[in-house]
């Protein structure tokens, strides 16, 4: 079967590698890949439990979110990607560590308290302790966005540096565009997305091999040459740009973590995150049987990439989607009205 697949962002392409390794022939289109969406701007978190614990919309999804999880290792050793186990820990005010204490264990997890200082070295002084899990993963995006395309490409897909405009020839286009439009025609479902923008800080500072740090409002996630702090969240904001008043507010929280972040090089990155009514993707065959979504990733894209690709899969090849089939259903969400 022949596939067309727009976007290249990590949905376009996990999903493209899946589509290949069944026997389809696959086209990857996207005009800007690694540099317009989302997916090149994370942080590569792989949070099912600090994303069930600190967004109220991820809550109610934990057992899919860790589900998705536990896909990232077949997909990592089929592509190279490398995943980072040393895991998350979450540091904060008395009050709020019994918070996230409380919320992990309703989850059914067994917080462990930890020196704080020792697993995150330049940590602030006075956050000595904190709440540890090694349920919570990390990559690279950049490096994983590499080892996908060229495990995809070695699989035979071919990449064209071009925007799709419709099937382009395929029996199934594949709908992997983040939060554009272009397809809406085609693809009525995808302007139920509502964009939500994220400010994010590459700070330029050496650290030791450490986990990752979950703060009130902020996180710090270690990162080739530095870390990666964020991320606001603007929903309703879908200009890409990076907005230079965002950086100082981040930094100043960053350094609540990690007093060195205040005088450290920084770049400011931003991306646009597609977001649904209800937390979750939008995975399936949507009005017009031959196209297929894999869009809405919310916070989440790089966590749920594996599940979104192996729905998104089976929805092209009319195979079984899954334990979460339904919940991801692309029709499953009525159209504002003022969306069409
Ligand atoms: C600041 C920030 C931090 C984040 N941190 C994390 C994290 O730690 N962990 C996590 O799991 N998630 C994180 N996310 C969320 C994650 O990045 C996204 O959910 C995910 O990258 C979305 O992937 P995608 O493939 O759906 O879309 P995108 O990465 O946005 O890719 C869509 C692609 O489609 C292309 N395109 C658009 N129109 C067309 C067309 N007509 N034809 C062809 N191509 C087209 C675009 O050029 C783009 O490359 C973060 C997001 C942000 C903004």
């Amino acid at each position: 079967m022949k596939v067309t697949v727009a976007g290249a962002g990590v949905f376009g392409l996990a999903t493209a590698l899946a589509l290949a390794d069944a026997g389809c022939d696959v086209t990857v289109f996207d005009p800007a890949p690694a540099t317009s969406g989302a997916s090149g701007v994370a942080a590569g978190m792989i949070a099912p439990v600090f994303e069930a614990v600190l967004d109220v919309e991820a809550r109610p999804h934990f057992g899919l979110l860790l589900a998705a999880r536990d896909l990232w290792p077949a997909l990592a050793a089929r592509a190279g990607v490398d995943i980072d186990r040393a895991g998350a820990m979450a540091v904060g005010s008395v009050d709020w560590l019994d918070a996230v204490a409380a919320s992990m264990t309703r989850l059914g997890l067994h917080p462990s308290e930890v020196p704080a200082g020792r697993l995150a070295p330049g940590l602030l002084e006075s956050l000595r302790t904190g709440l540890m899990t090694r349920e919570d993963w990390r990559l690279e995006p950049a490096a994983a966005i590499a080892a996908l395309r060229a495990a995809a490409q070695a699989a035979g897909v071919i990449f064209r540096r071009a925007a799709a405009t419709g099937m382009e020839g395929a029996d199934r286009l594949v709908v992997a565009t983040g939060v554009a439009q272009g397809l809406a025609d085609l693809a009525p479902q995808l302007r139920a997305l509502e964009p939500i923008k994220g400010h994010i800080l590459q700070v330029d500072l050496p650290t030791p091999r450490q986990v990752v740090v979950r703060g009130e409002g902020v996180y710090a996630a270690p990162s080739v040459g530095g870390l990666r702090v964020g991320a606001t969240m603007e929903a309703g904001v879908a200009d890409p740009a990076a907005d230079p008043a965002r950086a100082a507010p981040l930094a100043a929280a960053g350094a609540q973590l990690f007093p060195r972040i205040a005088a450290a090089p920084r770049e400011l990155l931003a991306g646009v995150r597609a977001a649904t009514a209800d937390g979750l993707p939008l995975v399936g065959t949507a009005s017009d049987p031959r196209v297929i979504l894999a869009v809405g990733a919310r916070r989440n894209g790089w966590l749920l990439a594996p599940l979104v690709a192996r729905a998104a899969a089976a929805a092209v090849l009319g195979a079984d989607p899954g334990r979460f089939g339904e919940r991801l259903a692309a029709n499953r969400l009525s159209l504002r009205p003022d969306a069409h």
